[in-house]
């Protein structure tokens, strides 16, 4: 009796569901675990790209982001009250190469050429960065992690995994339907944590309409096409119209 309980505890941990969405998920590594690693690895990016002269050179861009964050974030807790707990963070840098970025636990890197490439507003700023903190509120990289786990059929230690995760291309691509799927679902809950944060739903027009324009590879390259993000836009802001934030 006492495994059977075990068992159904365990089974209780390893399975989560995504904000809003109520997808389910296989959650095998700690929250914790996962991002402590993600931090570490922050601070090694921050650091590099402090000691080339790339990290938060454009002050205005980094206030403007840390206002928007700071009301997304309060709205994103709506949808997750754990992640009110999580160390979040937003730098910008001016790495051309850096559209955005996000990383389990909260922390957010802007790239400044790309928002001055789309000429963003605050509202399509918060739309780039709302798909970026909802990556983060739906433990994207844990549940990555997670099925990279689980396709090693056996147990292996976080940072082993990761590594693997980062240069087995057959891994990567076993796992590219996750990978897809958790892209459209960034989109989705991205524009529902906008429209929450009081955001309007033209901003989310306008912003896919730029990156459906903007003719350099990246977000468009490694995400759901330009026209099939326009038709979830166009679907979501239709949606979110009707309801109060
Ligand atoms: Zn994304």
């Amino acid at each position: 009796m006492r495994c059977f309980m075990f068992a159904l505890l365990t089974a209780a941990q390893a399975a989560a569901q995504v904000p809003d969405s109520g997808r389910w998920q296989e959650l095998r590594f700690a929250a914790d675990d996962v991002a402590q690693r993600s931090e570490d690895q922050f601070i090694e990016q921050t650091v590099a790209l402090a000691a080339s002269g790339r990290l938060d050179r454009d002050r205005v861009l980094l206030a403007r982001a840390r206002r928007i964050v700071q009301g997304l974030v309060h709205a994103a807790t709506v949808l997750k009250p754990a992640a009110a707990d999580w160390p979040w963070e937003v730098r910008v840098t001016s790495d051309p190469a850096t559209e955005a970025e996000s990383r389990a636990g909260g922390k957010l890197l802007l790239g400044s050429a790309f928002v001055a490439r789309l000429a963003l507003d605050d509202g399509e700023l918060a739309v780039l960065l709302a798909h970026e903190i909802a990556h983060v509120i739906a433990e994207h990289e844990r549940e990555t992690l997670s099925e990279a786990l689980l396709d090693s059929r056996r147990d292996l230690p976080l940072d082993v995994v990761a590594q693997r995760l980062a240069s087995d291309i057959p891994l990567q691509f076993r796992l590219a339907r996750l990978a897809a799927i958790q892209k459209r679902e960034a989109d989705q809950l991205g524009m529902l944590i906008a429209h929450l944060a009081g955001w309007p739903s033209a901003a989310m027009l306008r912003f896919y309409g730029k990156l459906a324009a903007d003719s350099a590879p990246g977000l468009i390259a490694s995400h759901p096409s330009g026209d099939s993000r326009i038709s979830l836009a166009r679907g979501m802001s239709r949606l979110l119209a009707g309801q109060r934030p």
